[in-house]
């Protein structure tokens, strides 16, 4: 088959990659002049399988309520004049229950598995090299009412087979003695040790360029305008080139759009409505101090709702969500003061061991954005649209490092005739297998907001 597919991002490009593997011919399109360039640039960069619960739970819209009123607050609702935004809210308001929780909590650890063990396939046979840890996450607490709650979370989780422990303070300062400066006000925590953390953007560049030796076309520098279709079937896609203006219509067999937050726009242009909002976050990342006293398990912070990745010499941190349209600026009072917000607390957990001073004072902190894709359930839309030809691939919200390469695998499966190996809904075919581990409605849980960097 010749396939198209749109958006070069880590979905797009573990697509073309697997797809290249069953013996397709691939095309592959970006407006940027290379891979990794909008969401997948400067993630918190934690592989999280094992901590992948998404933000809507039972006491999601109380929380968000209380958090509208402060810039600070880790998520953050900016009401737009926007049907998208509402209806997406509403769809968001129906999953914040126990029911709907465990019922995707359980597709996300299914895909969280099938791509880590996609992952490292991945990197076994091609060597790429991107800052990858494999010392686990830890999630510390500074709140005892919190940790109070993460026994339930952990007992929750091992139900699904992933492997999260609760840990003293002193268990955790032993797992990473780069707590010890903040360790008087941790509590305790929890322990993925099988959870990783690695650099996003270089893994996703190197298989682009992989993609490319193994005889994919790169069109960077073009913008998708429009897919284009003949009543139920997509007839082609029109691209332009950003350098000369020139326009071109590409053909073939297959689409598949994977252009992350703008999935949604560009399917709409062909009448399919897909559940995605831009979910905006920020990171920052500092250089080192001190590599000797820095962190090499990656962090979550209760408190904050952010992660820390330690990523060669530099230390990231990254978190916060904002759902208020598909807005890119670092340069608000907003924006800053969210940026500041992180740095601050690397300084405080972490005293020294990174240089954490603004620009004002001489330091050199690299901030940016991104808009994570995100859907109600943080679940991805993987498989068939209704329109003959066009698939997708998008809407993987917190967690689309960590499904990035079974995502792509999977799809790849799904295109060429082939049944991926979990449990898992795939659009336009539903689940193939009950669920492996039913849970009683009356299930006690924590769904205590996870941290939004993972
Ligand atoms: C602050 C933050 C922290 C995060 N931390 C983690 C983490 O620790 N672990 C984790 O698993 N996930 C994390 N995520 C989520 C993860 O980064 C995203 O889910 C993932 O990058 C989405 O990848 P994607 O390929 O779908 O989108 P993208 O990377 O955005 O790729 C889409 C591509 O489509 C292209 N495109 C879009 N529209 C057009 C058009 N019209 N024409 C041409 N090209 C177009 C874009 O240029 C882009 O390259 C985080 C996200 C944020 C924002």
């Amino acid at each position: 088959m010749q396939v198209t597919v749109l958006g070069a991002g880590i979905i797009g490009v573990s697509t073309a990659w697997h797809l290249l593997q069953r013996g397709h011919q691939v095309t592959l399109v970006d407006r940027q002049p290379g891979a990794a360039l909008e969401t997948s640039f400067a993630n918190a960069a934690q592989i999280s399988v094992s901590y992948c619960e998404p933000w809507a739970n039972k006491d999601a819209p109380l929380k968000t309520l209380k958090w509208m009123f402060s810039d600070e607050s880790p998520l953050l609702f900016r009401p737009q004049l926007d049907w998208a935004q509402w209806r997406w809210g509403l769809q968001f308001l129906a999953q914040c229950n126990d029911k709907a929780f465990v019922r995707n909590v359980a597709q996300l650890v299914a895909l969280g598995a099938y791509s880590h063990a996609a992952l490292k396939e991945v990197v076994a046979q091609t060597g790429i090299e991107y800052n990858r840890l494999e010392r686990g996450i830890a999630h510390y607490y500074t709140d005892q009412k919190s940790f109070d709650g993460a026994a339930d979370a952990a007992a929750l989780m091992q139900r699904f087979g992933v492997q999260r422990r609760v840990v003293s303070r002193d268990e955790l300062l032993a797992i990473e003695p780069a707590l010890r400066a903040f360790g008087e006000h941790i509590v305790g925590g929890t322990y993925t040790p099988s959870d990783e953390s690695g650099d996003a953007r270089m893994f996703t560049q190197q298989l682009a360029a992989l993609c490319a030796r193994h005889g994919a076309q790169l069109l960077f520098n073009h913008d998708i305008e429009q897919i284009e279709r003949d009543g139920d079937e997509v007839r082609q896609v029109r691209v332009r080139d950003r350098s000369d203006g020139v326009a071109r219509c590409l053909r073939g067999d297959a689409f598949v759009v994977a252009c992350g937050s703008y999935s949604a726009p560009l399917m709409k242009s062909v009448g399919v409505s897909v559940p995605i909002y831009p979910g905006k976050g920020y990171s920052a990342t500092l250089p080192l101090l001190h590599p000797e006293r820095a962190p090499s398990v990656s962090m979550l912070d209760d408190e904050m709702k952010c992660a820390v990745s330690r990523l060669g010499n530099q230390l990231r941190v990254a978190g916060t969500i904002e759902l208020g349209g598909f807005d890119l600026s670092l340069d608000t009072p907003l924006a800053r003061k969210r940026c500041e917000m992180l740095v601050r607390r690397i300084e405080q957990v972490f005293p020294g061991v990174a240089d954490t001073r603004t620009p004002e004072q001489g330091g050199d902190p690299q901030f940016w954005c991104g808009l994570r894709p995100a859907t109600p359930t943080n679940i991805p839309l993987i498989g068939r649209t209704p329109l003959r030809k066009l698939w997708i691939n998008a809407g993987h919200g917190t967690l689309g490092w960590t499904h990035g390469a079974g995502s792509g695998k999977a799809l790849a499966e799904l295109m060429h005739g082939e049944q991926p190996a979990m449990d898992f809904g795939f659009l336009g075919q539903g689940r193939q297998r009950p669920a492996s581990t039913p849970v009683a409605a009356s299930t006690r849980l924590q769904t205590t907001t996870p941290p939004s960097g993972a």
